[in-house]
Parts: structure tokens; C-alpha cells; sequence
């Protein structure tokens, strides 16, 4: 009896000890790594870089009855290849940290009461969400010898000088980019960047009309290097321009 009591409190003596030591050693830099761990997940170190470097308006031209060009040998409508190339746009700028609102996202138009009543209620989206810069899409027709990218900017936009910037900077993008004839940036007047109060452009990717530039915009690889190249230009134009 005696014999078994003494094995106990010695089996006892030996477990206490352990979890004494086990306390004692654990190094201190354990225990410090996971605070810092758990303070980590609440406060993140690095949280300004998450926040958009700006909110832009990008917006596919035509849509629902409004074609637009018809590809002289696809027959594919321009409004298709706008919304193709706006939606790899958006999503670049996206996973850039820019916040984008498209004037469409389906095939339809902003508002289909008539093109006049479209084009003014996607001019006047950027003043109501109040976005930092306008940028809309199309494809070109005009004879099968001219093809090219040209970029539009108006001078009755108020902020005109912007606009031919941003068209700039997009339009450098876009034929590095694309390799497609540059064509130019110029002042021309649309209903949709008259209109509009932020910085704003038009952007003529190519001719439908062309019979190599058609086969090119209708390519999905060509579609998503041109939205791309846009993005690329916007991230600058928003980097250097903006917040001065
Ligand atoms: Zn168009």
C-alpha cells in the first residue's frame, strides 16, 4: 500500500514538473510572433495600397438597336466588338485598383427612347456618379484602304485640355500596343464628350472596313490587347495627372 502511494505522488511529481518547464521554456519570440500575428489580421500594414487610385467611366459604344459599324466581312456589329474590348478594360483597371462604372454592361442602350436622349444620359453619368475621366469605345468604318487608331477629345468639354491629354497618353498605349497606323489625336465634336463635365475621349480602335483590321478586331487576343493598352493609359494618365 505504501509502495503504490509513493508511486503516485511520484508520477505526480514528474507531470507537474513537466508542465512547469514546458511553461518556462517556451522561447519568449514564439509568443511574440503570434501577437504580432493576430495584430497583423486586424490592422493591416499595407492597407493604403489597397485603396483606388481613381473612379472612371468607361462606356461601349452603341448597343441593343444602335449596331453601329458592321464588319464589311463578318457582319459582326461594332457594338459587340466595343463592349468585348471595354470589358477587358474594366477588368484590368480592376484588378489595378481603379473603381470602374460601364454605361452598359448587356447589349442594350443607356436609354432607348432615341440616340440623342443615349448619348446624353451616358455623357451625363460621370457628373452623376462623379467619376475622374470618360472613355468611350468604337471601331471605325469608312473605304477598305484606310485603317488605324485615332482618339477624339472636344473643345467644348470643359475640361479640354485634360481630354487631349488622356487621349495622348491612351493613344501611345494603344499603338505600341496594337502596332495598328497611328492616325492621330484630334478635337472633334460628339455629342458624348460635349457634353460631359470630366475629362473625356473617344477612341476609334480600328476600321471595320479594313479587311485586315476587321479580322484583327474581331479576334478575342486583339480585343483584350486593345482593352488593355486603354487600362495602361488610364493607370498613367490617373498617376500623373490626378490629385496635383
Ligand atoms: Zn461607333
Amino acid at each position: 500500500m505504501k509502495t503504490r502511494y509513493l508511486l503516485f505522488i511520484l508520477i505526480l511529481s514528474v507531470l507537474s514538473l513537466f508542465l512547469v518547464l514546458k511553461f518556462y521554456l517556451t522561447p519568449e519570440s514564439v509568443t511574440e510572433i503570434d501577437k504580432r500575428d493576430k495584430t497583423d489580421t486586424v490592422i493591416p500594414l499595407f492597407q493604403e495600397a489597397n485603396l483606388p487610385i481613381g473612379k472612371v467611366i468607361i462606356d461601349p459604344g452603341h448597343g441593343g438597336k444602335e449596331w453601329g459599324a458592321v464588319g464589311w466581312k463578318s457582319e459582326v456589329p461594332e457594338k459587340e466588338i466595343n463592349l468585348a474590348i471595354a470589358t477587358y478594360a474594366k477588368d484590368y483597371l480592376e484588378n489595378n485598383h481603379v473603381e470602374v462604372a460601364m454605361t452598359r454592361y448587356l447589349d442594350e442602350m443607356m436609354d432607348d427612347k432615341d440616340l440623342n436622349a443615349d448619348l446624353t444620359a451616358r455623357a451625363q453619368f460621370a457628373e452623376k456618379i462623379a467619376a475622374d475621366l470618360f472613355v468611350s469605345i468604337h471601331s471605325d468604318q469608312f473605304d477598305k484602304e484606310i485603317e488605324g487608331t485615332r482618339i477624339f477629345y472636344s473643345d467644348k468639354n470643359p475640361k479640354v485640355k485634360e481630354s487631349q491629354i488622356l487621349g495622348e497618353v491612351i493613344f501611345d498605349e494603344l499603338i505600341s500596343k496594337l502596332g495598328s497606323k497611328p492616325l492621330g489625336v484630334k478635337e472633334e465634336n460628339y455629342r458624348v464628350l460635349d457634353q460631359n463635365t470630366v475629362p473625356s475621349v473617344l477612341i476609334e480602335v480600328g476600321f471595320l472596313s479594313h479587311p485586315e483590321e476587321e479580322m484583327k478586331l474581331v479576334d478575342p487576343a486583339y480585343q483584350k490587347k486593345a482593352g488593355e493598352a486603354i487600362a495602361m493609359g488610364i493607370i498613367k494618365y490617373l498617376k500623373t495627372n490626378q490629385r496635383k
